[in-house]
């Protein structure tokens, strides 16, 4: 069906925090409403990761072209790898009335935000620095280097969550969940 509110959401927050798990039960809900931006990156992917599902993994050659070809919405740079969000996919979304979300790091949400004023800013926030630790190496995907790289990121990251349109603490799943819910039904009210 096409949504003459389509919006383009920003959903941010720092590595860890459970972004993953809260969206795929918001997309479990609104299938079919709302699209998920598939980005690009150079990273490799983590087991169980699908090409062209959870990223395209793509060769630092290749995204270094496709920066030059104009090709991102945004991208950048973190933790050693480039990350991206395609253009034409974004904005033929918009175009034929489907809502997207972009799950993007700070660099990245902040461009969007400068460029696209009406879009919706969502920020997740660990409840506290111990938990999103524990999460981290909880999930036992990166090696002690990586992350203590990304604790460092981490508390930049946070500083940043002041300049979001919303806020949702993710301290259990299923609220943090209700309250994206709650966001995204008054955002396709208004
Ligand atoms: P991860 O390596 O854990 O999958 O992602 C690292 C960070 O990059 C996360 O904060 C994630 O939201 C962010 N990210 C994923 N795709 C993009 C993108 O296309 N652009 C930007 N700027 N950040 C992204």
């Amino acid at each position: 069906m096409k949504d003459k509110k389509a919006k383009l959401y920003v959903i941010t927050g720092p590595s860890g925090v459970g972004k993953g798990t809260v969206l795929s039960k918001f997309f479990e809900k609104n299938k079919g409403n709302i699209i998920y931006s598939v980005s690009c990156t150079t990273r490799k992917p983590r087991l169980g990761e699908k090409n062209g599902i959870n990223y395209f993994f793509i060769s630092k050659e290749e995204f270094k072209k496709d920066i030059e070809n104009n090709e991102f919405l945004e991208w950048a740079k973190y933790s050693d790898n480039y990350y991206g969000t395609r253009k034409d996919f974004v904005l033929n979304s918009l175009e034929n009335g489907k809502s997207v979300i972009l799950e993007i790091e700070t660099q990245g949400a902040k461009k969007i935000m400068e460029e696209y004023k009406n879009c919706v800013s969502i920020f997740i926030m660990p409840p506290n620095m111990d938990e999103l630790e524990n999460r981290l190496r909880g999930r036992k995907t990166e090696t002690e280097e990586m992350i203590l790289k990304r604790l460092d990121i981490v508390k930049s990251e946070l500083e940043e969550s002041k300049n979001y349109k919303y806020v949702v603490i993710n301290d259990k799943v299923d609220k943090a969940f209700e309250q994206l819910q709650s966001i995204y039904e008054k955002e396709r009210a208004i």
